[in-house]
């Protein structure tokens, strides 16, 4: 019986050389085998390189992240269990107390909360609205030591000009980070732009299905060590090798779904244009002379996620408007293939709208990889249910 229940706990042996799957393996394991003592001893001692622990690295992790780096054209990546988590990572490693960190712009929400409450670790933060990028220099102190922004920005698309914040902050020892979430590594490479370090939200266009919550970080291998060694294998937020070959699987359709879904968005925003009922915008293509001018500088297309003002808007309107699509589903996240909407608007935060300097009747609408009249019917039906 004994031996019999032992078959349950064997170590397995797959020969690796007889098969070639052209689908990456799922190396789902979370401690690798060493060969033998000597092998233990000398990977130890780093004069062998071997996976030994998947928090400290792992096969299919690995693959992801040098297609990732390669992508974003840095010279390594990490991998992190969520978008938050690349982020904290970074911001931790790259921080100290005594340090003032400068928030830039409508980033993600919970970014903004995180690096507020690094405070209690004794890093001071100001959280900025700047129209043009110089302004952001008359907030730079002597002990500023991170520049953390968005371009386009989360709510508003605001670009902010690369090469400005690059520029200033190499002079002055800041290092500078930028979340990319919205452009993916196709639509906008911010390292060849002199930022020091790239995040993205994996959760989003690169998983491109909804089904996976994922991060990773791109900067130089000097960065990138420094963050592995605190932000990784000590804070601890490791991708599931599962998750990281959902990652790899969406990154094959990446590309057309953004052509896709560019051609959709600009279909919509022509028709949202010439409705009355709604007064503004929110996007790169929108937000006036100064700001196309830098997207054409940076941006290679464009992300399918904007912000929409429903004009007059009240709760009513609102509801209605949310309440009557069809083809849009009221949900938080964005990036997969099914179009969202979301309002800024949640029952009971307008206090919270006004000090974010947003409005009432903003929306975040996402276009996904539906049938362009099918999302246009759906939205002017939509309009006239919620102004009847
Ligand atoms: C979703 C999102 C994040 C957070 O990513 P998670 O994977 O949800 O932790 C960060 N930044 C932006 C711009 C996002 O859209």
């Amino acid at each position: 019986m004994k031996d019999i229940e032992n078959v349950c706990l064997e170590v397995d042996e797959l020969d690796f050389d007889n098969y070639s799957p052209i689908s990456p393996d799922i190396v789902l394991t979370s401690s690798f085998k060493f060969k033998n003592f000597d092998h233990y001893v000398k990977v130890n001692a780093k004069e062998e390189f071997a996976y030994t622990y998947t928090r400290d690295g792992n096969p299919t992790l690995n693959l992801l992240e040098t297609k990732l780096a390669r992508l974003e054209k840095g010279e390594a990546a990490q991998m992190f269990a969520s978008g938050m988590g690349a982020i904290s990572a970074s911001i931790l490693t790259l921080a100290k107390a005594g340090d003032h960190i400068i928030i830039v712009n409508t980033v993600y929400g919970s970014s903004i909360k995180l690096i507020k409450q690094l405070s209690k670790f004794g890093i001071e933060s100001t959280k900025i609205d700047v129209s043009d990028t110089l302004e952001i220099f008359d907030y730079v102190k002597n002990n500023t030591s991170i520049i953390y922004f968005e371009s386009p920005s989360s709510q508003k698309f605001e670009m902010l000009d690369l090469e400005l914040i690059s520029k200033f902050s190499k002079d002055k020892g800041i290092f500078t980070i930028i979340d990319n979430t919205w452009s993916t590594p196709l639509l906008q490479n911010p390292l060849v732009h002199g930022i020091d370090v790239v995040i993205h939200s994996c959760s989003k266009y690169i998983g491109g299905h909804s089904d996976i919550v994922g991060g990773v970080v791109i900067s130089s291998k000097k960065i990138i060590d420094e963050i592995v060694e605190f932000g990784q294998v000590l804070l601890g937020a490791t991708m599931s090798p599962m998750n990281a070959w959902l990652a790899l699987r969406g990154l094959r359709t990446l590309p057309v779904r953004l052509k896709s879904q560019q051609e959709t968005l600009q279909q919509v925003i022509n028709f949202l244009q010439e409705d009355p009922r709604i007064e503004r915008i929110y996007h790169p293509l929108c937000n006036g002379e100064q700001q196309s001018e830098l997207a054409h500088k940076y941006l290679k297309g464009y992300g399918s996620l904007l912000g929409v003002v429903l004009k007059d808007a009240n709760p009513e309107i609102i509801k209605r408007f949310i309440d009557s699509l069809e083809h849009f589903t009221l949900a938080y996240s964005w990036g997969g293939f099914e179009s969202l909407v979301m309002s800024v608007y949640k029952g009971n935060n307008i206090n919270e709208i006004k000090e974010r300097g947003l409005s009432l009747g903003q929306l975040r609408m996402y276009i996904g990889l539906e049938d362009n009249e099918l999302l246009i019917s759906d939205l002017k039906n939509a309009l006239d249910q919620a102004y009847q």
